[in-house]
């Protein structure tokens, strides 16, 4: 499965905000918003263009797939979906992204980003339901359980990640039991509960043209 394999930062400089993309480095004074907020490359210091526009709304969808650590024909699906789901589709959107089980994984605090979920999830270090599931994709939906797997329970990655998170803060459409190492699935997110300084009718409009 293809994946964005270039330096993580440059794609927040280019955004001009934190996506925390690099785990704990992003919550340190090392995250390079702090110290060197424009965009990458030989002008990006004299110049960051000003948006209008279609701009804005490229921008918006860019900001999202980075987050979210997805391509864009992957990406173009997810609108899709939500497009023809009943409601509102720039929130539907939102809650398909937040529903992929490698941002479970991070959301829960049992890694330090989504790349990292995504990681654990390939190597085959979380359940849903009792079956072992290796695709981070993988939608969850209200009542699932996610768990570390029996085998994984003393993962260094996990346990470093758990340590690392504590005090964060869960969403509360996840109900985590820390001594099981699981996570419920109480409800699909709702926009509020989805804490993404996003506008995500840009992305819908950009769509839409
Ligand atoms: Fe972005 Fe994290 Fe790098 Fe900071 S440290 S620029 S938040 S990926």
């Amino acid at each position: 499965m293809a994946r964005y394999v270039g330096a993580v930062c440059r794609l927040c400089r280019r955004e001009g905000m934190k996506l925390f993309l690099k785990g704990e480095r992003c919550y340190t004074e090392k995250c390079a918003i702090e110290k060197r907020n424009f965009p990458p490359g030989q002008h990006g210091k004299t110049r960051r263009a000003k948006l209008a526009g279609y701009g804005v709304q490229l921008r918006e969808k860019q900001k999202v797939k980075r987050m979210y650590g997805v391509l864009e024909d992957q990406f173009r699906r997810y609108f899709e979906a939500a497009d023809r789901q009943k409601g509102i589709t720039g929130e539907i959107l939102l809650q398909l992204l937040e529903r992929r089980l490698d941002n479970v994984i991070y959301r829960t605090g049992f890694a330090t980003s989504r790349a990292q979920g995504r990681q654990l999830v390939r190597h085959g270090h979380f359940t849903v339901n009792g079956r072992r599931v290796d695709i981070p994709s993988y939608q969850v939906r209200p009542g699932d359980v996610v768990a570390v797997h029996t085998a994984s329970q003393k993962n260094p990655s996990v346990e470093h990640a758990m340590e690392e998170v504590k005090g964060r803060g869960i969403p509360e459409w996840l109900q985590l039991d820390e001594a099981a190492r699981s996570v419920r699935v109480a409800s699909v997110p709702t926009r509020e509960q989805i804490n993404l300084p996003v506008q995500e009718q840009l992305i819908v409009e950009l769509y839409s043209k």
